[in-house]
């Protein structure tokens, strides 16, 4: 993660620059237990939940990795971002330049919202089946780009949830990797909600277990290094875990916003 800079430390002291605070020193202090540097894990900002002035507060503070699990209000926050930019510009000449955004798109991803999403996104977390990694090869292709791709792990095996079984997961990792505007750069997993920690680490160790075996197969080459797990209510054990990228949400914004609703509303 970004260690943060000085300046921000003194003078903040919103609520939400408090949190933020208190959420770094967790992700120091579980790294540090884990025998891990904490700038090689990034913090991406679940921003369901969160106000518009919330998630401009955030740049300022520096955080400037944001997930959305649904394709519209990713697209809808991106271009409102995009349109302040412009307008500040054009307004103001002496602003400082825009804060750079990176967009996660993390939630399950239907292949009809591919094309709009695309031009906006700088990380696809869920990848889940063959038909939309060619899909989303065909929709990049015409934006020539290439984009990166994670793909979603169901290692706990739940049977309603979106993800790719274990025992194919190798396999798929093959077809995408040889896919020409996709460039496969890791997993990521959700466990299971519960209590019990010995299943929600069960759930991120398989994922690492399958991270490790695509490497030894030198499926992604040097672009396979990320591992995306962890949310607010599990992220210490993904960090003992490996986890490289951090989605989280309610710890930063509140609320207990259904982390995989996504499917009854794009259907
Ligand atoms: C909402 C969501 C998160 C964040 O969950 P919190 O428990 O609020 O931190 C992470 N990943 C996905 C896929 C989500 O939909």
């Amino acid at each position: 993660m970004d260690v943060l800079p000085e300046r921000h430390r003194v003078a903040r002291n919103s609520p939400l620059a408090e949190r933020l605070d208190k959420l770094r020193e967790r992700v120091a202090e579980a790294s540090i237990r884990a025998k891990r540097d904490p700038a090689e894990i990034t913090l991406v900002a679940v921003t369901k939940t969160a106000a518009p002035e919330e998630i401009r507060e955030l740049l300022s503070l520096g955080v400037h990795d944001l997930g959305e699990n649904r394709p519209q209000q990713l697209i809808q926050r991106a271009t409102q971002l995009q349109e302040l930019a412009t307008r500040r510009s054009q307004y103001a000449e002496s602003a400082p330049p825009p804060e750079k955004v990176r967009w996660h798109m993390i939630g399950h991803l239907q292949r009809n919202k591919a094309k709009p999403l695309l031009p906006l996104v700088n990380l696809v977390h869920s990848l889940d089946s063959l038909r939309l990694a060619e899909e989303l090869d065909a929709q990049a292709a015409k934006i020539e780009r290439r984009i990166p791709v994670l793909m979603q792990i169901n290692a706990s095996e739940e049977s309603q949830k979106s993800g790719v079984a274990v025992g194919a997961a190798i396999h798929l990792a093959e077809q995408i990797d040889s896919m020409p505007h996709l460039q496969f750069t890791g997993l990521m997993t959700m466990a299971e909600l519960t209590d019990d920690e010995s299943k929600i680490r069960n759930a991120f160790s398989r994922t690492r277990e399958l991270f490790e075996e695509m490497k030894w197969h030198k499926i992604g080459g040097a672009n396979l290094r990320h591992l995306s797990m962890g949310m607010s209510g599990d992220f210490e054990l993904a960090i003992a875990e490996g986890a490289t990228m951090l989605r989280i949400g309610s710890l930063l914004f509140g609320g207990r916003a259904d982390a995989d609703d996504a499917e009854e509303e794009d259907a």
